[in-house]
């Protein structure tokens, strides 16, 4: 096995940024940083224009699964440093690195980039002096300078020699806490983790709301919710905050007081309520939810429009034109999937009508909650609502109270 020495980091779209380049830099830093910061040793260093991390001893399999994760980033590769190097130090660097390649490639081409000039061999005649090195020690091995398998990069620099030849892709996006703040309706589901994960990736910072019931929805359904935050929050800053909403009161008028065909709408209209508040609170400027375009009874347009009337709030939808499948595909890619299916009760599963109604109008769910005291409940809920900090890491999550 190559011990690598350092994870070359590659961020693309981040270069268009101009001026900004320096705060998306800073942040994408950041968030690798606290990614790993169980692995003390790897160091996160930007230097010429491009940023690695040293991973001094630290496993590079290990760390790249983290790294790789993290918003921003368009790709990595392990790279191993030759110091002090000479022409057949370099060669055998490469032949080692070639041989661990599993499985053994078929074709390869050798890429040579020389800045120190001090060294003496250019760099066409180095792809020539590196190639024919390991064409002569390696077996059923040729050269394809069109499409090779494997594209060994070797970089002569000042302070060392970087070879490198594997290229891991990441998630592209922006690194998360580079545009703002959104709250994301976090429910127990397939959809709404993943619609944060979306939201995360075009750099918003996001914070979990969760509605949840007691004692009709348990405690171990909220600690799935924050098994989820957790996981989510591993592609962005590693932590995530979610605000528990209760709701059992809200729920409880609705039912006694409000047509039993209205009672979705008009749940879901407190849900905005709520969370327009708490975004007020928390200085975020967007909401974001997992509905998807005519799913089910509360996701056609009709009702789409009676529910985002009673907030002014940008109200950010991801997966609006996906199919439940597509959705499915990226919660398994993002790992989310096996902590959504398990089957623990929704606040919203508790109190199902027979008959939803699929063409709400504003003007029925106003009529209808006329016999609601709205402002009453919602500053209830707000006010007795406690924030919870999930965490990738389990021991992590701590519970505290912040109103
Ligand atoms: P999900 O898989 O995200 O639960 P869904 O397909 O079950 O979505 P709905 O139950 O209609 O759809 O919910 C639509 C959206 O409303 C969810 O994606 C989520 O953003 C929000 N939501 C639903 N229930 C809750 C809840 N208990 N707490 C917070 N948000 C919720
Ligand atoms: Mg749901």
């Amino acid at each position: 096995m190559v011990q690598y020495d350092d994870i070359l980091i590659r961020y693309g779209e981040m270069a268009l940024k101009g001026k900004n380049r320096g705060m998306f830099e800073k942040q994408l830093a950041d968030n690798i940083r606290r990614g790993i910061h169980d692995f003390p040793k790897a160091k996160v260093e930007t230097a010429y224009g491009r940023m690695y991390v040293a991973l001094n001893g630290e496993p590079y399999d290990g760390v790249a699964e983290r790294i790789k994760k993290i918003f921003g980033i368009t790709s990595l590769s392990p790279t191993k440093r030759v110091e002090n190097f000479t022409l057949e130090s370099i060669q055998e660097a490469s032949l080692s690195l070639m041989k661990d390649i599993d499985p053994a490639p078929k074709t390869f081409k050798v890429e040579v980039k020389r800045t120190n000039k001090r060294f003496p061999h250019r760099s066409m005649e180095m792809n020539h002096l590196v190639g024919g090195f390991i064409l002569k020690n390696m077996d059923g091995i040729k050269v394809d300078v069109h499409q090779p398998e494997v594209l060994l990069k070797v970089e002569i620099r000042n302070e060392g020699a970087f070879l490198t030849c594997v290229n891991v892709p990441g998630f592209g996006g922006l690194p998360v806490g580079t545009g703002g703040k959104a709250m994301l309706l976090l429910s127990g589901g397939i959809d709404s983790p993943v619609a944060g994960w979306l939201t995360m990736k075009r750099g918003m910072r996001i914070e979990g709301i969760h509605f949840e019931s007691p004692p009709f929805t348990s405690e171990r359904a909220r600690q799935k919710v924050l098994d989820l935050a957790g996981i989510i929050s591993e592609y962005g800053t590693g932590e995530m905050r979610v605000h528990m909403v209760p709701f059992t009161e809200i729920q409880t008028e609705i039912r006694q007081k409000c047509p039993e065909h209205y009672l979705i709408t008009i749940m879901r209209r407190f849900m905005m309520r709520i969370a327009e508040a708490i975004a007020k609170k928390q200085k975020a400027l967007a909401l974001s939810t997992g509905e998807s375009l005519g799913q089910v009874a509360s996701q056609t347009i009709e009702s789409m429009h009676t529910i985002n009337n009673v907030t002014n709030y940008p109200i950010l939808r991801p997966l609006v034109t996906m199919d439940k499948s597509e959705i499915m595909q990226i919660a398994h890619k993002i790992g989310t999937y096996e902590t959504s299916i398990l089957p623990f009760e929704d606040c919203c599963t508790i109190f199902v009508p027979k008959s939803p109604v699929t063409r709400p109008t504003v003007e029925k769910a106003s009529e209808f909650e006329r016999v609601l005291d709205i402002e009453r409940l919602v500053q209830d809920a707000v006010e007795r609502t406690e924030v919870v900090k999930a965490s990738s890491k389990k021991e992590e999550q701590e519970q505290f109270d912040l109103f």
